[in-house]
């Protein structure tokens, strides 16, 4: 058998990082894990590819190959999955579709042939049975979650590993809150499921031998989900095994905000080279915070609870939303004084939306305030319910959130407060590699000679230099995202 297995191509989002990989001189900014998993999990005598459209074509030659495609994807791959499915119709191949844009609506892709849904742990060895045997069905779903203990090594070896910023590794599933937006805890559950610490060193192991150097994303929803055991048997053993390399790895990774109240945790974090971290701080409006759920974001010191990682070395992005049912038109100056106050340079904030499955999706439809699908992308101003704030008056006051954080000035203001609060443990710092200082002499062209933000970059880096000179490096990286961000919130 030769099995295709392709990742759909991301349209320019947040997440991308379309605009800042290109001073990097990099495709995409992450590997497709699942089908990276999914490659080691088929059986050892197939013939396996990878095309992943972010860093390569999928070619004729590719199609005509292989005997079944498999294809992945998330809600804001459709598009690009429905061309895909088409050009494997024209060449007459068989299509098993799996991922959460499945397990989550397959009913909306008549035209693929075979769904294996849910955790593949689970549904691909019925699906291999039955294919064996000649009896193969259109659905492969299941209602439990499997141990992934036992999960295969990813073949990371079927990528071309030089167009990636980062890689990407899973420790855990499934997060114990509940909030009423998400859907991680539909598709995951709400009890966190671990790989023990050898397991996942034994991954990492295999990333380092094929030479990977840099950057790791952890792509856990929420590391933190078994506390315990991520202090007792993760976080220890990581730190022993990156002391006995010398760091070949800086980690990125999700975290619930309480954590910042486990000093031990946030220490362990910091020396296992947990560089950074994304946090769902959401929206710092209490009544808002409790319609949703968001009960570890309830009562806190937000702000307090942001210092306290950035404080340990680790830096933090977070994610808000506005257009909750408790947001008033205050919400929108809110949001900017606290992204500002926070020193969250990197602030991802959407348009609240509600994916099919989760509570938010049925108690919307209960209300009859569903009007679509939405469209996977929480920062292209499309919402799927009616809010109950004026939608013009939302649309319009999230616009100006995002051109507001955004422009150069609000934003270099925001990176001196961050570089201020940031204590990068000096032991653990990066060395400097011939494709970063490429990228200084390109941010220095596009951000300080041709780009709107040149005086403050200039002014930046000029106070940088006299007032933190040992963070430099993250100031100039810091420019290159926010020149990232800012053409995406041009395109909002
Ligand atoms: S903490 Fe994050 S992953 Fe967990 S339920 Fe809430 S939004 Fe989802």
């Amino acid at each position: 058998m030769k099995a295709l297995l392709i990742y759909p191509e991301t349209p320019q989002t947040f997440w991308s990082f379309h605009w800042a990989l290109d001073f990097i001189s990099k495709k995409a900014a992450l590997p497709p894990l699942g089908l990276v998993t999914l490659a080691a999990m088929l059986p050892e005598n197939w013939d396996k590819k990878i095309v992943d459209l972010n860093v390569e074509k999928l070619t004729d030659e590719d199609l005509t190959w292989a005997n079944m495609i498999f294809l992945s994807g998330m809600n804001v791959h459709t598009a690009s999955i429905h061309r895909i499915v088409a050009r494997c119709k024209d060449h007459k191949k068989t299509v098993v579709g799996g991922g959460p844009v499945f397990t989550l609506d397959w009913e909306s892709f008549p035209e693929i042939d075979h769904f294996v849904l849910n955790e593949a742990e689970e549904t691909l060895p019925f699906f291999l049975e039955d294919l064996e045997k000649g009896t193969l069905k259109k659905l492969y779903q299941c209602d439990t979650y499997p141990d992934i203990s036992g999960t295969p090594v990813p073949r990371w070896n079927l990528l071309k590993l030089n167009r990636y910023a980062s890689l990407s590794i899973q420790y855990s599933r499934g997060c114990p809150f509940d909030c009423e937006f998400c859907s991680i805890t539909m598709l995951n559950g709400r009890t966190p499921r671990m790989k023990t610490s050898d397991r996942f060193l034994k991954e990492l192991q295999c990333m380092y031998d094929l030479g990977w150097r840099g950057d790791v994303f952890i792509v856990d929803d929420n590391i933190a989900g078994n506390r315990r055991r991520l202090k007792q048997d993760l976080l220890p053993a990581l730190i022993t095994w990156l002391e006995n390399r010398d760091y070949p790895f800086a980690f990125t990774t999700e975290i619930s905000i309480d954590t910042s109240d486990d000093e031990e945790l946030v220490d362990l974090l910091a020396r296992a080279n947990i560089t950074h971290v994304f946090v769902g701080i959401e929206t710092p409006d209490t009544e808002s915070l409790t319609e949703c759920g968001k009960r570890q974001n309830c009562n806190r010191d937000l702000v307090g609870s942001v210092r306290k990682f950035q404080n340990s070395g680790i830096s933090v992005s977070g994610g808000f939303i506005v257009g909750f049912d408790h947001d008033g038109p205050s919400i929108f100056r809110k949001q900017i004084d606290f992204i500002q106050k926070s020193g969250i340079v990197t602030a991802m904030v959407g348009l609240l939306n509600a994916p099919l499955g989760t509570k938010l999706h049925k108690r919307l439809a209960t209300e009859k305030r569903i009007v679509k699908t939405m469209s996977g992308d929480n920062m292209d101003g499309s919402l799927n319910f009616i809010p109950k704030m004026d939608k013009e008056i939302l649309v319009s006051g999230y616009k100006k959130i995002l051109s507001t954080i955004y422009a150069p000035s609000f934003y270099y203001k925001r990176l001196r407060t961050f570089v201020r609060e940031f204590k990068p443990r000096i032991s653990m710092r990066k060395r400097v590699s011939s494709g970063e200082i490429k990228a200084l002499f390109k941010a220095l062209w596009r951000c300080g000679i041709r780009g709107k933000e040149k005086i403050p970059f200039w002014g930046t880096l000029v106070w940088g230099l006299f007032r933190q000179p040992s963070k430099l490096d993250v100031i100039v990286r810091m420019a290159v995202y926010g020149f990232h961000f800012r053409k995406v919130a041009e395109t909002v």
